[in-house]
């Protein structure tokens, strides 16, 4: 099968989904690619604590999930960078 677009989206969590929105309403004609299901990847990921709306309680807290995203990051994720965004949630929030 074969399907022709203006802009072609791979991947369909937050970044893609947004991408695929804004090219749609701006007229051009989109396909969304993904290897998940519509809604999936990191954004999706039923561990993410509702998407940055959630801050932790406490600094046990904040070390669980600066673990958390280090683990499921399986050595992607920049230590330095999850802890300054780790810290910078609850301030966020506010
Ligand atoms: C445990 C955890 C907690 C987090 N907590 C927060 C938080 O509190 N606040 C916050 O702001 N951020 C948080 N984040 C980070 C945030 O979830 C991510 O930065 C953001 O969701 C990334 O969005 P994205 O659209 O770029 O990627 P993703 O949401 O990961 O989407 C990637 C998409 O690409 C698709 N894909 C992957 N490979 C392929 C391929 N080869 N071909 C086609 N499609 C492919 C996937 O199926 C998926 O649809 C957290 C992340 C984790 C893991």
């Amino acid at each position: 099968m074969m399907h022709s677009c203006d802009v072609l989206v791979i991947g369909s969590g937050i970044a893609g989904v947004v991408a695929a929105i804004e090219a749609g309403r701006a007229g051009a004609r989109v396909v969304l690619a993904s290897k998940g299901r519509l809604f999936s990847g990191s954004s999706f990921f039923p561990g993410t604590w509702g998407l940055g709306l959630i801050a932790p309680a406490d600094a046990d807290d904040e070390r669980d999930l600066m673990r958390t995203i280090l683990d499921v990051g399986c050595g992607a994720a920049d230590p330095a960078l999850v802890e300054t965004f780790v810290g910078g949630l609850l301030p966020a929030i506010d």
